[in-house]
């Protein structure tokens, strides 16, 4: 400051200068920071900046070694009496894990065995000649390095932190490199996409958050209005209706990396909020979508560096129910079914012949060479009895190939014919297992054979988990069966496989099928889409076939059909799960690892402790209260509800304060019914609890037979298990 000696003001500014820098000890300055992860040999010699996090440290008494890490990488920086001013030894004595350091320093070679192959910079080390102490770190809450400081040592992984702990120190947990790593691939998968769909003429545009409601098949998310009391905007389930309005509005290429919003029950692998790679097109049909979308997710697949092979092979949903049980087949292994039906058209043997007078089917599957890994006990003991049952089905059959012939507990039913048309049909050898399911429904049959099919190739290891199959499903039914009515297989908008339908005809609606394709890899649908209908009369024949009045339609997708009404060109798109296509390229096991501040499984946050309570003031802003006084308790209506009637029913006083930990309790029981439902199919469960009614005579008491109490009522009962008695039904 030359002109200190100037005038009062600059005196002023300069006192002021002096007192907002950095103290002594602090005063070093950012001056081209070298990034830690990528020093090389080839910096030898060099005085370099460094900044970053404490990652590691080792004492050696008079010798200190600290792993500093930013976001490029660890390196390993020295403080040695021999080279570092004894004042800057004795600060970095005071480090810890995770301080946030500035320091500078010479990058060495270092000593001949001493380096470490476990981190790229392992053959050099940054000698320090100055430290700055940034911020410090209070103790951790769990480990963050993942890195050995020594050469070869294993890494002392915490691999066992709860979920919920790490969710509420994401801050944390994000420093660790698997995480950054996670990101940054995000990122770079992300700006691909980008970057090829602006090449193909697409544009990106936002689409409102605060909306009307946009029907996917959720629950939606609903943001009151204070403007409009009593009136709810919606958080979008997906920009469908905007997408397809910009396709009114001219825009024929339109895409946006956009999250979206599904109040849905809570299942694995889902989040309430979640990014799709949505995108429209005008003027193009089916065979445009595969193209594009095969060279995009080709590109996106390269950046973890997976090959997918193309042209992505096509299946319609028939086919892929009746080959692989599933509107998701997993490509990857075999077990493929074959339909049984015929062979069995004038059996004896009662159970399959039951099923065939019913209008039934069988279908089997061969597992290749497995019969000494599945044995008969395996097969009649877990399979048959416990596990089939659980995926919805009443049996199965099973059949080992053994010396040329059929191995099982039912063969000697079968006729000769039978025995040899199934060996010819499954194309059995010796070592297969052969196992069948049979039932009237065949939605059921492919269902239940289709989570067997998963059960098995799982169990076994038959599916390799590097390989990644794409596949396009086509061909949906456009409408699946309601108690009632019909509803969309996909959404309302998807343009069916023929138009001259009678809405009010429900067989006729159950047998259209939909312009509709589901991009599936390696078993998962990572993106689904169809061609739209662009004409109104076609739109409100829809909303008719699916039960809405004409007020309804109105109400709901007045302001759409209008537009349909105005020259709406013919269109399509699709929309990708951004989170799920990340989550298998980098191989994690959940989704919520590639999304920097996701819910916990719950739908909770435990960082911000959302979704919580407001004050009473807000809610009456929005005109949500009670005006006549009544103040709610924290916590949403439907918990309140379930607390309050829990507390009735176990007639037990629930404190507020422990409420949170109830509604979390609920909730975890909650999303266990829904992970069972999830598996359930249809039908009528097997066996059922039902509640007994006490059957005395009037007149009579009740009391407890001899029997019970000598412990022989059951005495017969076929089986036990846990403690409980199987017994008869008709004691039911
Ligand atoms: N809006 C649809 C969805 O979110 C995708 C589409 O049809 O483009 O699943």
């Amino acid at each position: 400051m030359t002109y200190f000696f100037g005038n009062g003001i600059f005196c002023l500014l300069w006192i002021i200068e002096a007192l907002n820098k950095p103290a002594k000890e602090d005063e070093m300055e950012y001056p081209d920071r070298s990034p830690c992860g990528l020093l090389t040999l080839s910096d030898t010699g060099k005085e370099v900046t460094l900044a970053g996090w404490v990652d590691a440290l080792r004492d050696h008494g008079e010798v200190l070694f600290i792993h500093l890490r930013d976001r490029s990488g660890i390196v390993q920086v020295v403080f040695t009496p021999e080279s570092t001013p004894p004042a800057i030894c004795a600060r970095a004595g005071l480090l810890k894990s995770e301080f946030c350091i500035l320091l500078a320093g010479q990058v060495v070679k270092r000593v001949e065995g001493t380096e470490n192959p476990g981190i790229p910079t392992g053959d050099i080390e940054v000698v320090a000649k100055d430290l700055t102490i940034l911020s410090r770190a209070d103790p951790l809450p769990f480990q963050i390095s993942e890195k050995s400081m020594v050469a070869g040592a294993a890494v002392k992984r915490d691999e066992a932190v709860a979920e919920d702990l790490r969710l509420q120190y994401r801050y944390l947990d994000l420093r660790r490199p698997r995480m950054q790593d996670h990101l940054i691939k995000r990122h770079r998968i992300i700006k691909g996409v980008r970057d090829y769909l602006d090449e193909q003429g697409f544009i990106e545009i936002e689409t409102p958050m605060l909306t009307k409601s946009t029907p996917e098949g959720a629950r939606d998310y609903l943001v009151p209005s204070r403007h409009y009391p009593g009136s709810f905007y919606a958080l979008p389930q997906s920009p469908q209706l905007f997408k397809q309005l910009l396709m009114v509005g001219g825009m024929e290429r339109y895409f946006q990396v956009v999250r979206c919003f599904r109040d849905e029950d809570l299942r694995p692998n889902r989040q309430p909020e979640f990014t799709q790679l949505d995108l429209e097109a005008s003027f193009i049909d089916e065979e445009f979508i595969y193209a594009l979308l095969e060279e995009l997710t080709a590109r996106m697949f390269e950046i973890g560096g997976i090959r997918l092979l193309r042209p992505y092979p096509r299946m319609t949903w028939t086919d892929a129910m009746n080959t692989a049980g599933s509107d998701k087949p997993d490509l990857r292994f075999g077990m493929t079914f074959k339909d049984a039906t015929d062979i069995f058209s004038d059996t004896n043997y009662g159970i399959f012949k039951q099923v065939l007078m019913r209008g039934g089917c069988i279908k089997g599957m061969n597992v290749k060479g497995q019969s000494e890994r599945l044995s008969k006990n395996v097969l009649q003991n877990e399979y048959a009895k416990e596990i089939v049952p659980g995926f919805g089905a009443k049996g199965m059959t099973w059949m080992r190939v053994m010396e040329g012939g059929l191995e099982s507990n039912i063969v000697q039913f079968f006729s000769d014919r039978e025995r040899n048309e199934i060996l010819e049909r499954f194309e059995a050898e010796n070592g297969d297992v052969i196992l069948m399911i049979a039932d009237p429904s065949w939605s059921l049959v492919c269902s239940a054979l289709g989570q067997l099919r998963l059960h098995v190739g799982e169990r076994l290891g038959l599916i390799p988990a590097d390989a990644f199959l794409p596949l396009w499903v086509t061909e949906f039914p456009l409408f699946e069966a309601t108690e009632k009515g019909v509803t969309s297989s996909h959404h309302p908008f998807t343009m069916p496989d023929r138009t001259d339908f009678d809405p009010e005809n429900r067989e006729e609606l159950l047998s259209l099928r939909s312009r509709a394709y589901d991009l599936v890899v390696n078993g998962e649908e990572l993106g689904g889409g169809s061609i739209r209908i662009n004409d109104r009369n076609l739109q409100n024949r829809i909303f008719k076939a699916l039960g809405l009045s004409d007020g309804e339609v109105e109400e709901k997708f007045g302001f759409f059909l209008r537009a349909l009404e105005y020259g709406a060109p013919p269109h399509g798109g699709i929309a990708l799960g951004i989170d799920r296509v990340v989550a298998m390229i980098l191989g994690t096991s959940s989704i919520r690892e590639v999304i920097a501040f996701p819910k916990n499984r719950s739908a909770f946050c435990p960082l911000t402790q959302a979704p919580s309570s407001v004050a009473v003031e807000q809610l009456a802003d929005l005109g949500l209260l009670d005006l006549g006084g009544a103040q709610p308790y924290p916590g949403s209506k439907e918990q309140q509800d379930l607390i309050d009637s829990l507390s009735w029913v176990s007639r037990i006083w629930i404190d507020p304060q422990e409420r949170p930990a109830i509604a979390a309790a609920i909730d975890q029981a909650k999303a266990y019914a829904d992970r069972i439902n999830s598996r359930c199919v249809e039908e009528e469960p097997m066996f059922s609890v039902v509640t007994v009614a006490n059957r005395t005579r009037k007149g009579t008491e009740s009391r407890v037979s001899q029997l019970a109490e000598k412990g022989d009522l059951f005495k017969n009962s076929p089986s036990t298990k846990d403690g409980y008695f199987k017994v008869a039904s008709i004691l039911e």
